[in-house]
């Protein structure tokens, strides 16, 4: 439930409040918003609390919340949740832009995308070191290897970087190394993942896993809040549907849905929602039309050589344009990249 105080309420009402519900055996997260503090308790709710708890002082009125997510829901907190990765706010009015290979491969290779990425304007380098593929006889990433070589490239050239954690095993190293926690499609109900990963008060991007509905999704999130770490970003990166021609089939309709349901931000994937390169640029304008909060694109100096994802990577070359093309989108819905 939501207990909205009055405004200006004092500290003292407040901590009474906080007291009750911790006595009822309920977490509280606190929500202080421009306008209105907000005491999200999450438990077991009795109706008789809720009766108790209206007829507190400084108390304006009680909300359930319907959903089976509590701590993202809108209804929780109405401002847009802005993530700092160091002085790079996500979910702010900069869009912004993730980009890089889809699997560190070398340290040559990683510092050349990464420099032109950073050129044309992005300021995130994705790259995996874990990779999850399909095959166990496909390349599996060059672990800690490629994790240094991330943290080299970020000294380089200032980007912050993105990396994937699919072991519950490796998050402690990988935290160590990245600025963002990628959960990858395929560990999006992993919980005991989920769970560790929350410990490390660390930004975390969330995957839409490859058959979640929305509410599974979020749900994902909620798992990390829940846990005290309230950095969590989504990102929708394609479902299974029945056409077999792309990927996956990216659902643009996540982007309001997840802004209406929400206050996260919401990332888009144009890369592996359609795993060919040629549509990858006019879905990032759909994304940043349908008001995405940035987009992670798989961009390589040379996609025919890629170890990995090649036929989705842009080169350069093509990611410079693109972003040409986005800054004007992003002009037009009021926001800049
Ligand atoms: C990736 O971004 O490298 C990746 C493997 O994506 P997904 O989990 O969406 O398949
Ligand atoms: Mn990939």
């Amino acid at each position: 439930m939501i207990v909205v105080m009055q405004t200006h309420v004092g500290e003292e009402k407040i901590n009474l409040v906080i007291t009750k519900l911790k006595e009822n055996g309920f977490q509280i997260h606190e929500s202080r918003g421009v306008e209105k503090i907000l005491i999200g308790a999450v438990g077991d709710k009795t109706h008789y609390l809720d009766l108790a708890l209206e007829a507190m002082d400084g108390v304006e009125k009680v909300i359930s919340i319907l959903a089976p997510y509590k701590l993202a829901s809108r209804e929780f907190k109405q401002d847009n949740t802005i993530i700092s990765v160091g002085d790079v706010k996500i979910g702010g009015d900069q869009i912004q832009i993730m980009a890089g290979p889809c699997a560190v491969e070398s340290k040559e290779q990683l510092i050349e995308i990464a420099f032109r990425v950073k050129e044309s304007g992005a300021n995130i380098l994705r790259g995996g070191a874990f990779k999850p593929r399909s095959s166990p006889y496909a390349f599996q990433g060059l672990e800690e290897k490629g994790l240094e070589y991330l943290a080299e490239a970020r000294e380089k050239t200032g980007l912050k970087i993105i990396t994937e954690v699919m072991d519950t095993r490796k998050v402690e190293m990988v935290a160590h190394y990245s600025d963002i926690l990628q959960i990858g499609a395929r560990n999006m109900q992993n919980f005991p993942l989920l769970k560790e990963v929350a410990k490390y008060n660390k930004p975390v991007l969330i995957k839409r896993g490859l058959n979640a509905t929305f509410e599974e999704w979020i749900m994902a999130a909620e798992y990390i809040m829940v846990a005290g770490n309230h950095q969590v970003m989504l990102c929708e990166r394609g479902i299974r549907t029945f056409e077999t021609f792309t990927r996956n089939t990216l659902d643009i309709s996540a982007v309001p849905v997840i802004k209406h349901l929400t206050h996260l931000p919401i990332i888009v994937d144009p890369s592996h929602s359609t795993g060919k390169w040629r549509y990858v640029q006019p879905m990032a304008r759909a994304a940043v039309a349908a008001g995405a909060d940035g987009l992670i694109i798989e961009v390589h100096s040379n996609p025919s050589e890629a170890i990995c994802d090649g036929p989705q990577c842009i080169t350069p070359d093509r990611f410079s344009a693109t972003m040409i093309e986005l800054k004007k989108i992003a002009e037009v819905m009021d926001r800049s990249i």
